[in-house]
């Protein structure tokens, strides 16, 4: 809605222009940064214009655009949510997801039309086709919950060798799947951090050594074990990334891809010796491509709860109340 708010209605079904496909959404992924688009929408769409939020779909190829070659209609696919112009310095450099021209009305689901509907119209280049192995109705969340994490953990091989500690605090969405992309990538011992005790299970389920309580001295806990090498804070308050420092090694990298907006003090005694702070921002589809390569040869997984179109709001409620399942919620239409 144009003053915010979420609202399910009907809206025309889109076309593809030149150079662009039209997906039918087989599944969108629901993720919490979309509570924070649909209440500020004018900062993703500065002309007013209400649009569908969802940037974690995947469905069937339904139409090709004009100009577009290699591939075929029924295809499917999984959508980079995250396409810039695809001609500006930036894009071309391969970082098309801080397209400077198109931001910040730009991306699927950010600004512009976006997968939680029947169809959503992408540029052919954002799409990446799925292997018949992998459902389209759970493989949205591949981009965004899965991309998000896989650049960041792919940015930080070198902190990530045997004998090396890997802490990932907060286990949901995007949580899930950082553990089995770190098990399936790396040799670190891992250990998760997160408060719900059925999300600590589902860590040890999906690959943790450890799942730790933050309220169990987890820091005491890391350090113990030499401390962490690589932190991934997939909430980013400032409680976390406190923790994220505490349980941080010497020479150690502490990355902050969660959107709750938290900070840190940093300066020669606040954080270990030499250690690195970075934050991290989604992915290019090179990336997506290698991830659906790993989904595809059963190393990661997607654990999705369906809802309809039509639950998606009181979905997001839920959400905006911490109240979240296990794994991702995917919308199917
Ligand atoms: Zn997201
Ligand atoms: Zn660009």
């Amino acid at each position: 809605m144009p003053g915010g708010g979420l609202v399910v209605t009907d809206v025309p079904a889109p076309t593809a222009g030149p150079g662009e496909v039209l997906v039918k959404v087989a599944g969108a992924g629901l993720c919490h940064s979309d509570c924070m688009i649909s209440m500020a929408p004018s900062v993703y769409r500065p002309d007013g214009q209400p649009f569908t939020i969802g940037h974690e779909s995947a469905g069937w190829i339904e139409a090709l655009g004009p100009g577009v070659r290699g591939l075929s209609v029924g295809q499917p696919v999984v959508v980079h949510a995250e396409f810039g112009c695809g001609q500006c310095p930036t894009c071309v450099a391969g970082d098309e997801r801080y397209c400077p021209t198109i931001k910040p009305a730009g991306g699927a689901g950010l600004g512009l039309d976006g997968g939680l509907a029947e169809f959503v119209r992408v540029p052919a280049r954002a799409v990446v086709p799925l292997p018949d192995n992998l459902d389209p109705v759970d493989a949205g969340p591949l981009d965004d919950a899965g991309l998000t994490p896989y650049h960041a953990i792919r940015a930080s091989m070198p902190w990530l060798g045997p004998g090396s500690v890997a802490t990932v605090i907060g286990i949901g969405g995007l949580g899930h799947l950082a553990l089995q992309i770190l098990r399936a990538v790396s040799p670190a011992t891992i250990t998760a951090v997160e408060r719900d005790p059925r999300r600590r299970e589902l860590a040890l389920e999906l690959g943790a050594d450890l799942a730790l309580d933050p309220d169990d001295d987890a820091a005491a806990q890391v350090k113990a074990r030499g401390g962490a090498s690589f932190v991934l804070d997939l909430v980013g308050a400032n409680e976390t990334l406190a923790l994220g420092v505490a349980c941080a090694a010497l020479k150690g990298k502490v990355v902050c891809i969660g959107a709750a907006l938290g900070s840190v003090p940093f300066g020669l005694i606040q954080v270990p010796w030499e250690c690195t702070l970075q934050t991290s921002y989604s992915g290019e589809p090179h990336e997506l491509r290698e991830l659906v390569a790993l989904a595809a040869a059963g190393k990661i997984r997607v654990i999705a709860n369906h809802i309809t179109l039509d639950e998606v709001p009181a979905a997001y409620e839920r959400m905006d109340r911490s109240e979240h399942g296990l794994g991702r919620t995917v919308a199917v239409p």
